[in-house]
């Protein structure tokens, strides 16, 4: 197979990252018989300081072509970078709104999965942390709360804010079919979260979700209320396969199911669209305070590449591969800085990226 994957580095510690995605990825097709053509696109700091803007519309067309595009991170220092000087919509971050925008990204998967290796670093007690959890939350990027019609006014000497919460069946549709082709990929669980019993748009979201679950009769279906969800992450989060949500609560618990691995280099990212076209990208930022010092952990953006095989390009056997060399070098005891505990080697980013190459090798 020939991937066409556009690559953003991006700023920080992003171009690091991504030359480790990349060697992960050369070395998976390497082995499989794939080719891959890579375009990089500058984004974020990188853009404004060679064109001005964070995204140009050049750099949009080039991962439009593409399959799929990997991104590092962007942004720098916002309290002492110049980039945080200029008027929000040409800030670094405007660039990854656009592209996302641009692309008509509205599905976000957030993995979070608790590696036995880095069971220490998870902050809930012993016997829930000891049986690990493997989840991943599938939120509702472009809809909702955050993109309904907002408006504050005044009457009788009194302000007054509203926000409106809109869903469309075609929007839930869409994103509850991704979540179900995505379970069909995993333990073929769903839960579906809502506020069923209090707000309209999350009755209109069970009764789509319900009509599309018909669809996938492998897939166990549960709904839960969203407060009951929040309180079962801490609880019990082995329970947990697919948690299918709208934008505004798939925001909130998936910073909290992230928070409960404990390992902010670990966690990847995927936004989609309606095609097999994605952004992968780490969930964290820039890390501008460790950037170009070689002890990044590149292992959330090697996830991150592990994803769009998996999904982009149905290649579930590579994917697998990369997740499995993952599990193999934590085992072997190697970690970078951010993950590092008692006894266990620490390596920097790059030899992080030799340790997983040799190991996809090996398998
Ligand atoms: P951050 O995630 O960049 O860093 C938070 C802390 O985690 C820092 O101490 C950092 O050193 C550490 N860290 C993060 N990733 C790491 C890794 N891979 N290996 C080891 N340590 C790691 O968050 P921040 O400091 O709040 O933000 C820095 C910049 O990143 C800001 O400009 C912010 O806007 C941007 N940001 C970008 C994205 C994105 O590109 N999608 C996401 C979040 C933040």
């Amino acid at each position: 197979m020939n991937l066409k994957i556009t690559c953003i580095p991006g700023d920080g510690i992003g171009p690091e990252i991504i030359a480790e995605a990349k060697k992960v990825l050369d070395t998976v097709a390497d082995k499989y018989g794939h080719t891959i053509q890579y375009t990089d696109i500058l984004m974020g700091g990188a853009s404004i300081d060679a064109y001005g803007v964070p995204l140009t519309d050049e750099a949009i067309e080039t991962a439009r072509a593409a399959d799929a595009v990997l991104m590092g991170s962007i942004g720098g220092d916002t309290t002492t970078s110049p980039w945080y000087k200029l008027p929000p919509n040409l800030r670094p971050e405007a660039g990854l709104l656009a592209i996302r925008k641009a692309l008509n990204l509205f599905a976000n998967l957030r993995p979070a999965v608790l590696y036995s290796e880095l069971r220490g670093a998870c902050p809930l007690k012993e016997e829930i942390s000891a049986a690990g959890f493997d989840m991943l939350i599938m939120r509702e990027l472009t809809g909702g709360l955050y993109f309904g019609e907002r408006k504050t006014v005044e009457e009788n000497g009194v302000r007054k804010a509203v926000d409106t919460l809109v869903y469309d069946e075609n929007e839930i549709r869409r994103i509850a079919v991704k979540g179900f082709d995505i379970a069909m990929k995993r333990r073929k669980k769903v839960t579906s979260v809502d506020k069923a019993n209090v707000l309209d748009s999350s009755r209109l979201w069970r009764s789509v979700v319900e009509q599309v679950a018909k669809d996938y009769p492998e897939v166990a279906l549960e709904h839960m209320l969203v407060d009951n969800c929040a309180m079962q992450l801490v609880k019990d989060p082995a329970q947990f396969d697919v948690i299918l949500t709208e934008n505004m609560f798939g925001d909130i618990l998936s910073d909290e199911a992230s928070m409960v691995t404990g390992s902010i280099g670990m966690l990847a990212s995927a936004s989609l669209n309606d095609t097999k076209f994605g952004l992968y990208e780490p969930s964290h930022g820039s890390a501008p305070d460790i950037a170009g010092r070689d002890i990044a952990n590149p292992i959330a953006t090697v996830l991150s590449a592990a994803m769009m095989l998996r999904y982009s390009f149905d290649l579930d056997r590579e994917a697998d591969a990369v997740e499995e060399a993952v599990r193999q070098v934590l085992k072997d005891g190697y970690r970078t800085g951010d993950i590092m505990s008692e006894g266990c080697t620490r390596t920097g980013c790059r030899q992080m990226g030799d340790l997983l190459a040799e190991r996809i090798k090996q398998q």
